[in-house]
């Protein structure tokens, strides 16, 4: 099952790095893994490094994601960004829900699954984020959590639409501590996903789902994450913001990956 889904490895930027250090990075990257065929590198920078971060790869294989959108497509909505207008700087995904959004700035699943709709409306690839907080995963309560986010964040996502959503598992507690899921925890998690992608819509599209792990990926713990059979690549945070602990990871998710998934 696990090996004919292309890893999908991805950086996200968070609010990091100034230009000439976004522009420098992206053009690194284009130049060290912008050629591979049998894996997929996404970048993901703040909103206003997206059209730098687009040039520097044009020519490339990478994609470029946002890391927010908004569900309107113009008008007075100060301080928002449509999905058109990350289309126009040559954004092809974006991030949603990544548990920033859900627990610092208070967004729930409603306005979570408003945005997967809009951006698939748009032509743009949700890549969507869930996971469980440290005392949900004590309380045994990790796949409910899990399940509740994915139903309400695809709840109107038709079958046909599932090719161009990713799903990231990011449990809370992993995020930027240093902590990752053990490789047996992520596909614990990532399997009870593809199973109720099953049930949701049918094998096939369960199947082909691509499911990222994040939380922590570095370089020393990549190959093993992205080893187990349902973790299809990785949303990458800190180690994304250096070549030099991005590039490696990217290669994990190579050689750990299959050869010719979409
Ligand atoms: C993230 O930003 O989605 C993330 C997983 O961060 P980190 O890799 O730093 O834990």
């Amino acid at each position: 099952m696990g090996g004919s889904r292309r890893k999908f490895v991805a950086g996200n930027w968070k609010m990091n790095l100034n230009l000439t250090e976004g522009a420098a990075l992206a053009r690194a990257l284009a130049q060290q893994v912008g050629r591979l065929d049998d894996v997929t590198v996404g970048i993901c920078p703040p909103f206003v490094y997206l059209k730098a971060v687009a040039d520097a790869v044009r020519g490339s294989r990478i994609v470029v994601g946002a890391q927010n959108m908004c569900t309107e497509s113009k008008g007075a909505f100060t301080g928002e960004i449509s999905g058109q207008m990350l289309l126009d700087v040559g954004c092809t995904h974006v991030i949603l829900g990544h548990s920033e959004r859900r627990h610092v700035y208070g967004e729930p699943d409603g306005l979570i699954n408003d945005k997967v709709l809009k951006a698939l409306a748009d032509g743009l690839k949700p890549i969507l984020c869930v996971g469980e907080k440290i005392e949900e995963r004590k309380a045994g309560r990790t796949n409910v959590v899990v399940g509740r986010q994915i139903m309400a964040g695809l709840a109107g996502v038709a079958g046909e639409q599932m090719a161009a959503v990713t799903i990231a598992y990011e449990p809370v507690w992993a995020i930027g501590t240093g902590l990752n899921a053990t490789s047996e925890q992520a596909q614990e998690v990532h399997a009870a996903i593809r199973a109720l992608l099953a049930r949701l819509y049918d094998g096939a599209v369960a199947d082909a789902l691509v499911i990222q792990y994040g939380g922590s990926v570095k370089a020393d713990n990549a190959a093993e994450l992205m080893g187990m059979p349902d973790v299809d690549g990785a949303l990458v945070g800190g180690a994304s913001l250096k070549a030099e602990a991005f590039v490696p990871i990217v290669q994990a998710g190579r050689t750990a990956g299959g050869c010719c998934g979409a």
